[in-house]
């Protein structure tokens, strides 16, 4: 393993696009200590062991160290908030320190959040408090984990310093990692600003090294639309079957490269319900659960319209009429696997209607009726744990579409088992780690393994005991 600084700075986007950045000091925490080291992506960093005890990492992690390589960047950004143009946002409270590259040609950007005022910072004091950090810090692990693209975090910090929230909070710091941190927003603020020159640049350098396979296409600037257009389609549908909400879909909150990005009052469902609004300060819904796919076609074509000077209007209508057919092929796709079934049937669609459906009335805990269906028993028409007179119709008809199934029954249980998680990160879970930070190892590790038994922690795969269960999710973080 490598000491922190004999890692390879390659700081590509900040080489090639200086403007970005407003250059800005860390403020670093107040007798900082290690809430939590994600010990995977500490390797995949290629990090030495030696390091996770030593002052000077700790010291890294709270922003309050300076060598060569690092470039301290607060990032320039706009964007449409609930609808609204904002037209100058940008890191308020991040702070890039550096892009490293492994030995395999990994690249990670590393971002500070929760460091202390910026140019950016407008009324907020630059702070994040220990509540959303953890809550940020383990969600981003735990989609990882569950197959949906994400940001991911090194680790989480508090320190002694208070921040003043409807109530005095812990301070955190996350230093989360990503291949790049680039938004919808970035795009827009050049487009919006007219900085023509700064805009091409952004786009030149995002296709030549994060879409590198239309580099040299003719007609790359729409390829690498489309390519947006795909993951973030594949994204919203993959949120969707896992029951999943992020809560702020601003189009500042959308990652370029289609990971979830920005945790804040995000939530899983209970039970399947669209009109689930997990932001309690969003009080029109405008990102329940239901709303979010055609929220992220909207948001696309924001992202389009900063791409005028690239991409003619009606290259533009074209390529992104192609979100609902692409987002519905991969949430039907998604769900068929869920299901067990792999082959195509015409009537799948109607099928999983009728699944949904049968869910929204039933209000069957999502997460847990599908853990069960991965150990349906052909004939038995029953789940185990679940006594449901709609929920036993639609097993009848589940029945009757397994027989063209050619899987032998212990390889489709075993399959299923393996893409329907038994543990989600329900609100409470990581209420639990918040409240006592000696939960933090076991709440990441089952988080992180969320297909495996956890005999030890089968309460866990339940919906909130009564303690937690009026627990509401504000946005201050
Ligand atoms: P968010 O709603 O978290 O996506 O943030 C929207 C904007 O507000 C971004 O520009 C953030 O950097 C900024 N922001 C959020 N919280 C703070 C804070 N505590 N201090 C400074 N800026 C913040
Ligand atoms: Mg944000
Ligand atoms: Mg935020």
């Amino acid at each position: 393993g490598k000491k922190l600084a004999d890692l390879e700075y390659t700081n590509r986007l900040y080489k090639k696009a200086p403007f970005l950045y407003a250059q800005v000091k860390p403020t670093p925490l107040k007798e900082p200590k290690l809430l939590h080291l994600n010990t995977d992506l500490f390797e995949r960093m290629e990090l030495d062991p030696s390091l996770k005890d030593a002052p000077s990492f700790l010291r890294f992690l709270n922003g309050d160290l300076d060598f060569e390589g690092l470039f301290f960047g607060a990032s320039f950004y706009s964007g449409h908030q609930f609808g609204h143009y904002v037209p100058r946002l940008g890191d308020g409270r991040a702070i890039t320190l550096a892009e490293v590259k492994n030995h395999l040609g990994e690249h990670f950007e590393l971002q500070l959040k929760g460091s202390g005022l910026t140019p950016f910072s407008r009324m907020g004091d630059g702070k994040a408090v220990v509540r959303s950090s953890i809550r940020e810090y383990l969600a981003s692990a735990h989609l990882k984990a569950l197959g949906i693209p994400s940001t991911e975090a090194l680790a989480v910090i508090t320190g002694a310093d208070d921040v003043y929230r409807e109530e005095i909070e812990k301070s955190a710091i996350v230093l989360r990692v990503a291949e790049s941190f680039l938004r919808f927003g970035h795009f827009q603020y050049y487009a919006h600003t007219n900085q023509k020159e700064e805009l091409k640049e952004l786009v030149e350098f995002a296709i030549s090294h994060y879409f590198r396979e239309y580099h040299d296409h003719p007609n790359r600037y729409v390829l690498f639309y489309q390519e947006v257009i795909k993951r973030t389609a594949k994204l919203f549908a993959n949120w969707q079957a896992v029951g999943f909400c992020h809560g702020v879909l601003n189009t500042d909150n959308m990652s370029l490269l289609g990971l979830t990005l920005d945790y804040g009052p995000y939530g899983f469902i209970d039970h399947f319900d669209q009109d689930h609004v997990c932001n309690h300060s969003d009080h029109e819904g405008r990102y329940s659960l239901g709303n979010q796919p055609g929220i992220g076609m909207w948001n696309l074509e924001r992202l389009g319209e900063a791409l005028a000077d690239f991409i003619n209007e009606e290259d533009r209508k074209r390529t992104l009429e192609t979100y609902p057919p692409l987002f519905l092929y991969e949430y039907r796709r998604v769900l068929l696997e869920k299901c067990g079934l792999y082959k195509m049937h015409l009537d799948d669609e109607d099928l999983l209607r009728g699944m949904l459906n049968m869910l929204v009335t039933s209000k069957i805990d999502y997460t847990q009726f599908f853990r069960a269906l991965s150990r349906y028993e052909k004939g038995s028409l029953v789940l185990n744990g679940f006594d449901n007179p709609e929920l036993k119709e639609w097993l009848a008809r589940y029945e009757q579409r397994l027989v063209i199934e050619e899987e032998d029954e212990s390889s489709r249980h075993e399959k299923m088992l393996g893409r329907n998680p038994k543990f989600i990160l329900r609100n409470y879970i990581a209420q639990m780690a918040i409240e006592d930070a000696s939960m933090m190892p076991l709440v990441f590790q089952v988080l992180t393994n969320p297909f495996a038994e956890w005999e030890d922690f089968h309460e866990w795969s339940k919906p909130a005991p009564v303690k937690y269960k009026n627990l509401s999710v504000s946005c201050s973080s």
